[in-house]
């Protein structure tokens, strides 16, 4: 009942701060729902109060939800147990940590309280510095799980992308291809592929040094990045080697997007610390035929980039790929003519 809560705890003497936590409170009782408002809001939270769990439900269906719940185990329509069966069944990253309030607290009520997915419980009549210090818990607990999340994330994005120039790692690169091809061939577009390789790099370690040489390579990576469209992607596929893997792409959009990159590097110099540094790239390209396996594929860019290697470098080779069925082991890919 609510005069058993202790409403002079000592949460009076920290002034409210202005915390960007959102407390969610689904209570069909308007005094508690009262109380836990004003009480929240003296903790520094922000608190959406709402009578019954269907409009609780509503409201952890929109973007960005409240993490931190204080739910009413009865209550008309969605009640508390089942809104915390809902909860648990979200396919979600973020966690949400349900604070229980229940009349009942005979040792099978918690346990099915708990068995719901809640986190916590609490019985009524409750005290309400109990209630604050309850919260504090539900708030470390989400934090750690924001840092696992971040520490998850941060560590798929080292194992999927290079560390020098922050472009798809080559596994990760080759892995995309296969994928996008298999949704080429779903899909019945196109897939392109541009081999890039930065001319005579070797050089430009010996002129310059191997510091120098990173620095060359991060921008070159970097215009790359800048050159292909937003739905592209770009990988480094060896040492100054990059594999861009174009979507839904036509012959035209090949060459198109080739001679972007081949002019984003040759145009300017590459400005590093010590040395502006002039540096141009041979592309090698080609369209997916229905059909093609990604290595027959990868294996026509790679022998009209040696094209336009050897015909003179700065340049841009687009490879043809004979179409036959993925079955056909007599499969037979050729590169064309160059295109300056
Ligand atoms: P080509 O025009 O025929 O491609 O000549 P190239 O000199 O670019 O090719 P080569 O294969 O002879 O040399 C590639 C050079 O790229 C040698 C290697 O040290 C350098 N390289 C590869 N990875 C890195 C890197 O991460 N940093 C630096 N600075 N250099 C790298
Ligand atoms: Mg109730
Ligand atoms: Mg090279
Ligand atoms: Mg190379």
């Amino acid at each position: 009942m609510l005069n058993a809560m202790n409403i002079s705890d000592n949460s009076k003497q920290n002034a409210p701060t202005k915390s960007s936590q959102t407390v969610l409170v689904a209570e069909d009782d308007a005094v508690f729902r009262r109380v836990l408002e004003r009480q929240l809001q003296n903790w520094g939270y922000q608190a959406i109060v709402v009578e019954d769990g269907t409009e609780a439900w509503e409201i952890l269906q929109q973007p960005n939800p409240p993490e931190l719940l204080i739910l009413d185990w009865m209550m008309p329509g969605i009640d508390g147990l089942e809104l915390c069966r809902r909860i648990r069944q979200k396919q979600d990253d973020r966690y949400q940590y349900v604070v229980l309030l229940t009349g009942k607290d005979e040792k099978e009520d918690v346990i099915e309280g708990l068995n719901s997915g809640a986190d916590d419980y609490l019985t009524k009549p409750f005290n309400i510095g109990e209630l604050r210090a309850r919260l504090r818990t539900g708030k470390r607990i989400l934090a750690l799980q924001r840092e696992l999340i971040q520490a998850r994330e941060a560590l798929r994005f080292e194992a999927t992308h290079d560390a020098l120039t922050g472009l798809w790692s080559r596994g990760a690169t080759l892995h995309l291809l296969e994928s996008e091809m298999q949704r080429g061939a779903r899909t019945r577009t196109s897939t392109g592929i541009l081999m890039v390789d930065l001319d005579h790099f070797k050089n430009v370690n010996d002129t310059h040094g191997h510091l120098i040489g990173d620095e060359v390579l991060k921008e070159a990576a970097y215009r790359i990045g800048q050159a292909v469209r937003s739905y592209d992607f770009v990988g480094r596929y060896g040492g100054e080697e990059f594999l861009a893997i174009l979507t839904n792409c036509t012959l035209a959009d090949l060459h198109m997007v080739a001679e972007r990159i081949r002019s984003a590097i040759a145009d300017l110099p590459i400005t590093t610390k010590t040395a502006s540094v002039k540096a141009t790239v041979s592309i090698g390209g080609v369209v997916a035929s229905k059909g093609a396996h990604d290595l027959e594929f990868l294996a026509v860019a790679d022998s009209a980039l040696y094209e336009a290697k050897r015909t003179g470098r700065n340049r841009v080779v687009i490879g043809k790929c004979d179409p036959r069925p993925v079955l056909d082991e007599t499969f037979k890919c050729s590169s064309g003519i160059a295109h300056a």
